[in-house]
């Protein structure tokens, strides 16, 4: 019964040990540290000639339950949870680059990845070079000496841009680079950046993943060799997901693919309604045929996403208006979420960029972002079309 099964068993099945008490369903270790046996259990465990539990800042058996359930769903080797999605950018990147280094990302990045690259990694010496998302002939002109990562979202936040992660993936190849993917939007269950030629893929667990808003996570998988720095650096910085969260977001795991196509599903006909209204300018959603990568996306992804981002005709001004009319959906940043949510990305999530770098990363001022929800869709769009009136 060893072999490899289907995505849905995986995620429900993949379960750690049992305990004394032969539980069905996980229990939470809460617990800081685990005991030893005697002093040579003790000198063992920390010279790491067995495999164990030592202090949860390490491991925890929580957060391998979730690991092992999202390296299964990625094929991946190996993996390290984190407190948060960017806790696994920063602990990503920190572990793996020197002074000196240079990394070529495309430039439609979430928000606070752009910061990191932009404001923070400049004091340590790492340099970022960006590409357009459309543009991929752009990326080879990019690499230097020094480059030693290529890094994507896809699709992106918030513009739901798709990049194709295979092109990418042989650039990488054939420079030697580390190809990261940031793999949030799409979740493991529509896109496996792995079989597209990446070594990392990132995901923040805040959103799919959880799926119902309640805890903050992330998550960095890929290859053994890689992700074995990841650990080291991050054992001892501490960015570690807690107990309580890992087994929130394991549970959340066995509901994913079910979640998702239904999210897909609403996203997709809440997209094909915009695109037919009067009063918008323009809908973008990765399974609309009218998408400029519709044919990527469809190779890549085996659904659209929970993302439409679309534009008011009236610009900022009535933007604000649809923001202020709508009833039901709420006014949040999140996404991923059983709950629809709207965002304005130009006021919010990415009012750090200036004018100039939203306008270059395809966010006007008026562009709305909606994660679409597991309402039912008639209400969703009952409710989208009295903001519109
Ligand atoms: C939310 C998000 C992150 C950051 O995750 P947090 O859990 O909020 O820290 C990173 N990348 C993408 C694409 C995201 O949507």
């Amino acid at each position: 019964m060893s072999s490899k099964k289907q995505f849905e068993t995986e995620a429900i099945r993949t379960q750690v040990e049992r305990s004394q008490f032969l539980e069905h369903s996980s229990p939470m270790y809460l617990t800081s540290s685990f005991v030893f046996e005697d002093a040579e259990d003790m000198r063992a465990s920390f010279a790491e000639e067995k495999e164990r539990n030592i202090y949860s800042r390490y491991s925890n058996p929580n957060s391998s339950e979730f690991i092992e359930k999202v390296c299964k769903m990625e094929g991946a080797e190996s993996g390290f949870a984190f407190a948060s999605g960017m806790a696994a950018v920063f602990g990503t990147f920190a572990a793996l680059l020197e002074s000196g280094d240079h990394i070529v990302s495309a430039k439609s990045v979430f928000g606070s990845t752009h910061t990191l690259f932009t404001q923070f990694f400049p004091k340590w010496n790492i340099t970022t070079s960006y590409f357009d998302c459309n543009d991929l002939d752009a990326v080879e002109d990019l690499i230097s000496e020094k480059t030693k990562v290529i890094y994507a979202e896809s699709p992106t936040n918030p513009g739901v841009d798709v990049l194709d992660l295979e092109r990418l993936g042989h650039i990488a190849k054939k420079y030697n680079l580390i190809f990261i993917v940031d793999n949030c939007f799409a979740s493991p269950y529509l896109q496996q950046p792995i079989k597209f030629g990446a070594d990392l893929v990132i995901h923040s667990g805040t959103k799919l993943m959880d799926g119902q808003g309640r805890v903050l996570a992330g998550i960095t998988v890929g290859n053994y060799d890689l992700v074995d720095k990841i650990y080291r650096f991050s054992r001892i910085t501490g960015p570690t997901l807690s107990p309580f969260n890992a087994w929130v977001l394991s549970k959340s795991l066995e509901t994913l693919a079910i979640r998702v196509d239904r999210h897909c599903d609403n996203a997709l006909q809440l997209a094909t309604y915009l695109e037919q209204h009067p009063k918008v300018e323009w809908v973008k959603y990765p399974f609309l045929k009218s998408h400029p990568n519709y044919e990527i996306a469809k190779k890549q992804m085996k659904l659209g996403g929970c993302v439409v981002a679309f534009e008011v005709k009236g610009g900022l001004e009535a933007g604000k208006k649809f923001f202020d009319e709508i009833e039901m959906l709420s006014l949040s940043a999140n996404l991923g979420d059983s709950r629809s949510i709207v965002t304005h990305p130009a006021s919010t999530t990415h009012s750090k960029l200036t004018e100039e770098e939203r306008r270059s990363v395809g966010i006007s001022d008026g562009m709305i972002r909606v994660s679409v929800g597991l309402e039912h869709i008639d209400d969703i769009i009952a409710d989208v079309e009295q903001a519109l009136l």
